[in-house]
């Protein structure tokens, strides 16, 4: 068998709707068409949203989408002991940092005048730095909710500077010349200005998206990710954590993003494309596939 570990990694904190159907259709016919495996993996870090009736809806779904997977199904709720052995080894390298701010005060620290207005990054302005310099205090941690941020300087500074980190790439697939993967290149000045100290443990779960999905992909030794183009920006993150957790790189495909008649990106809550709501309305899995300009 070629080694093609494709995934699909759906948040079960909505229904699925055509975007969510492209990419898996997208990783489940690249991995077919080389006699590759497709994964399914639930993305549930997120106790306070996930919802087990929504990860019914995802298998059934998928099923009638005709597509099948590998099991067991990996669940992020079940790494959270992964999680915490990665994060305990960057804490012990000092790349990380407890962060006691509230979206308030964040916000209040980003509209203050000094603030240089970068452009923005995948989790919107990089926070402004208040808890960087913060003398470890375990009362307050005891007492407080805090996230655990990376200090993005210094975790460049550990790979061996900006020099090394503009080095780093991974491949986008079929963007480049004739249809070849195009080498992305990293950016240590986007990386620093506008991602900034990201977030790998959040206050309400003890792992972020970009934290669980590097250790995920690497763990299911998944060779290929297909995902939307919004979540491009992020790569240029998951890029630095693999580097970071000496984790290997997958090639990436960013597809297109798939949007409503008026032109907008669909998101969760637009009941109406869910896959269910076609689904009862009669539509078959030819129209689902024509819609998305799939071939029969
Ligand atoms: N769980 C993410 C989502 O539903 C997708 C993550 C990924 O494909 O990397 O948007």
């Amino acid at each position: 068998m070629t080694n093609h570990v494709e995934r699909f990694a759906p948040s079960p904190t909505g229904l699925l709707h055509l975007g969510h159907a492209f990419s898996a259709l997208t990783a489940f016919e690249a991995a077919r068409q080389v006699g590759g495996t497709f994964l399914v993996r639930i993305e549930d870090i997120d106790v306070t949203r996930a919802r087990p009736e929504f990860e019914e809806a995802i298998y059934e779904d998928l099923a009638w989408l005709g597509l099948a997977w590998e099991k067991p199904t990996l669940r992020q709720v079940d790494r959270f002991d992964a999680y915490k052995a990665v994060l305990d080894d960057l804490k012990s390298r000092g790349l990380i940092y407890p962060c006691f701010c509230t979206r308030k005060e964040i916000n209040a620290a980003l509209s203050a005048p000094h603030h240089d207005g970068s452009e923005e990054g995948p989790d919107g302005p990089a926070y402004p730095g208040t808890c960087r310099a913060l003398v470890e205090d375990q009362a307050r941690m005891s007492r407080n909710p805090y996230s655990l941020r990376l200090n993005m300087r210094k975790a460049i500074a550990s790979l061996g500077g900006s020099g090394i980190i503009k080095k780093l790439s991974f491949k986008e697939l079929g963007t480049g010349r004739k249809g070849k993967p195009k080498k992305i290149n990293l950016d240590p000045d986007y990386l620093i200005d506008s991602c900034g100290d990201i977030i790998l443990a959040r206050k309400d779960t003890p792992a972020s998206y970009h934290l669980s999905v590097v250790i995920d992909d690497a763990f299911q030794q998944i060779t290929h990710v297909t995902r939307g183009q919004d979540l491009f920006a992020a790569t240029s993150i998951h890029r630095i954590l693999q580097a970071l957790l000496g984790r290997p790189t997958p090639l990436y495909r960013h597809h297109r993003l798939i949007t409503d008649d008026a032109g907008k990106r669909l998101a969760k809550r637009d009941d109406a494309r869910s896959i269910r709501a076609i689904r009862e309305d009669g539509g078959t899995l030819e129209d689902v596939r024509n819609l998305l300009g799939f071939r029969p």
